[in-house]
């Protein structure tokens, strides 16, 4: 599927005949208000956009005000445990017999000691192919990448998750600095959309708009690390914490195209949710995904949003957060100095203190 020109929008589905009409229709109108805001070269990918760019720490941005409505008044339905039957982390989704539904993910992890990349040549690819995925954006890459964000919310083939402010395991947060990690991407999601909502090409579009999510529904832990304390205030956030159950292990840069396409193949499954990075730490990433989605479809598997996967099946959930097996994230803890409350014998000796993996999920 190519590209719709801006003035085939206006002229409502000159590419797709008839067709078009009922999709423009699914999609609230997403598409004409991307294609009203941006034409096709703004969209695209820019030479070196992916490169990941060291800051320092104190120029970290400052996060937006929590508002009230984010911080304590949500909606009842939102605050109780996000909407999951029990509480926990998504892993998977389980499907009615014969549905083939996959949801793609892909994470936009920011530092406070970096400005991340936007790796456009996988967003390209999806576009090009018309593939659905989420991405969980960290809260600082989005006021760090404000135009590519507002791109993306207002991709119908999108759906925007959150993924911490700057990265920080939540597993050794509290109070304020937990609460930040967890609630300030909302409020950064929220600003964006509002930038987005008063540019001057949004003007008329008031459907489209009211199609993009007031705030983000899912949360993807930094690290995929998660304690108790953490895993219910992203449930008190109104928030669904969204795990894996494919790991493309794309942010080693050891880690082929064709290794990534391998991994995503060999355990894809009807449910499956496959988590990649979208932030240039997805090294071959971009050039895995023609191996990989083709393929899949010719199995016969659609790719969709998280939000309707779950909708379509029963979430399958974890009580804690982990990659292969329970525990093994614990060891990011370990990652930038020993972890509050152990002794250093024990930090010596942990196996997984020497473990730790190249780059973070
Ligand atoms: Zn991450």
């Amino acid at each position: 599927m190519g590209r719709r020109s801006p003035t085939c929008w206006a002229i409502a589905g000159c590419y797709f005949g008839l067709a078009a009409l009922p999709a423009a229709a699914a999609d609230g109108g997403r598409a004409a208000l991307q294609a009203a805001c941006w034409a096709p070269a703004a969209l695209a990918a820019r030479m070196g956009e992916n490169i990941p760019v060291r800051r320092p720490a104190r120029a970290a941005t400052r996060p937006p005000k929590v508002g009230d409505d984010l911080a304590l008044g949500l909606a009842p339905e939102a605050a109780r445990g996000g909407g999951l039957p029990a509480p926990g982390v998504v892993r998977s989704v389980a499907l009615p017999p014969g549905r083939k539904l996959i949801a793609l993910t892909f994470d936009l992890c920011e530092t406070a000691g970096e400005t991340a990349g936007y790796d456009g040549a996988i967003i390209d690819y999806l576009r090009s192919q018309g593939v659905k995925a989420t991405l969980f954006a960290g809260g600082q890459w989005m006021l760090s990448h404000r135009l590519r964000a507002a791109q993306l919310l207002s991709d119908p083939l999108f759906e925007i998750g959150t993924h911490g402010w700057v990265h920080r395991n939540t597993r050794l947060l509290a109070g304020a600095e937990l609460a930040r990690e967890i609630r300030a991407p909302s409020a950064a999601f929220a600003a964006v959309r509002a930038e987005l909502g008063s540019a001057e090409c949004a003007a008329g579009q008031a459907a489209a708009l009211a199609a993009i999510p007031e705030r983000p529904r899912l949360f993807r832990f930094p690290f995929g690390a998660c304690s108790a304390a953490s895993l219910q205030a992203v449930a008190d956030a109104g928030l669904i914490a969204i795990q894996w159950s494919i790991a493309t292990g794309d942010p080693s840069p050891a880690r082929s195209a064709h290794a990534i396409a391998e991994a995503m193949l060999r355990g894809a499954r009807p449910g499956s949710i496959i988590i990649s990075h979208a932030n240039g730490r997805g090294y071959h990433t971009a050039a895995a995904l023609p191996m990989a989605i083709p393929a899949l479809r010719a199995r016969g598997f659609e790719f969709v949003t998280l939000s309707q996967l779950l909708a379509a099946g029963r979430p399958i959930i974890a009580e804690t957060c982990y990659d292969a097996r329970p525990g093994d994230t614990d060891r990011y803890d370990f990652l930038f100095g020993r972890r509050p409350g152990t002794s250093p014998a024990l930090e010596l000796t942990s196996p997984h203190a020497r473990t730790a993996p190249p780059l973070p999920q």
